[in-house]
């Protein structure tokens, strides 16, 4: 292990190229080796054979301090018996922002990684790539690189009223903007009016990009939306959508956090305009 923390190291990495200074995030069946609140271990709170024993992938997010994601191929119980394993959606509902963060990216390049063992044209098992985060069929000269999926997420206004659906799927017991995937030639703003049409029956104008969110679940691009209603009723699509409804600020139902998802910060935008046109009026 080198002391050294001035070369630059490849994605793929060797256990030879760790650090001492190197924080881990570890991973085991596509769940998050946890132990309290941080998502990462270090060579001082962890048997360095743990570490080596996995496939290792350096991380960067935003630029800033790098981590060193590790895939582990077998159960971190007999070695790290305090740890817990934890799904990335408990993630969600924890309060942690940046840990949820973290886990998703990690845990995105894991389904890549999983998904891209062997080349889709030719069968031929893939290789890492020498310096780019990328695996490489030498048979076909392919390059594979982690995919991004972009999906559009609306909020549907009228007047002070927002349209909120419940999901038919993970037996959700909160309601949140429509959402869906953008299909191959779309615009975000065609998807934006499509999606609301499927989804719930209604007619959307003057859509209105809002912000944007990684969401790793596995690895969409959100691409948040506030939509104007325009004509039509409520018609929920049962295999989406168990129930779809108007409601006014005041009167809401359950929603996401805005601190964890573009969702709830769309409607946290929509309130804020709205009082501040209640103030001005
Ligand atoms: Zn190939």
């Amino acid at each position: 292990m080198s002391l050294s923390s001035e070369t630059p190291r490849p994605f793929f990495l060797s256990p030879q190229d760790l650090r001492i200074d190197d924080r881990f995030i570890l991973f085991f069946e596509n769940k998050i080796v946890a132990d309290g609140a941080t998502p990462f271990w270090t060579l001082e709170s962890i048997d360095p054979t743990v570490v080596i024993s996995g496939r290792l992938l350096r991380v960067e997010i935003d630029s800033g301090p790098e981590f060193i994601a590790v895939y582990l191929d077998s159960s971190p119980e007999q070695s790290l018996p305090s740890a817990d394993l934890i799904s990335l959606r408990s993630l969600l509902f924890a309060d942690s922002p940046e840990f949820f963060r973290t886990a998703g990216v990690a845990n995105q390049l894991d389904e890549w990684l999983q998904g891209h063992r062997y080349c889709g044209s030719c069968g031929a098992k893939t290789q890492p790539h020498a310096s780019e985060r990328a695996l490489v069929c030498l048979p076909c000269a392919r390059h594979f690189y982690p995919r991004i999926n972009p999906c559009v997420i609306v909020l549907v206004v009228r007047g002070e009223e927002i349209l909120l659906a419940k999901s038919s799927r993970h037996n959700a017991d909160f309601y949140s903007c429509l959402a869906g995937f953008m299909e191959v030639g779309e615009a975000p703003e065609d998807t934006v009016r499509r999606e609301v049409f499927e989804e719930v029956g209604v007619k959307v104008s003057s859509v209105e990009y809002i912000s944007s969110q990684s969401w790793p679940f596995p690895s969409q691009l959100m691409l948040g939306f506030i939509a104007h209603y325009e004509s039509g009723e409520i018609v929920p699509e049962p295999s989406e959508i168990a129930d779809a409804q108007w409601f006014l600020p005041d009167a809401l139902p359950t929603v996401p956090s805005a601190a964890i998802s573009v969702a709830g910060g769309l409607i946290d935008h929509y309130l804020t305009r709205v009082a501040r046109v209640e103030e001005q009026g």
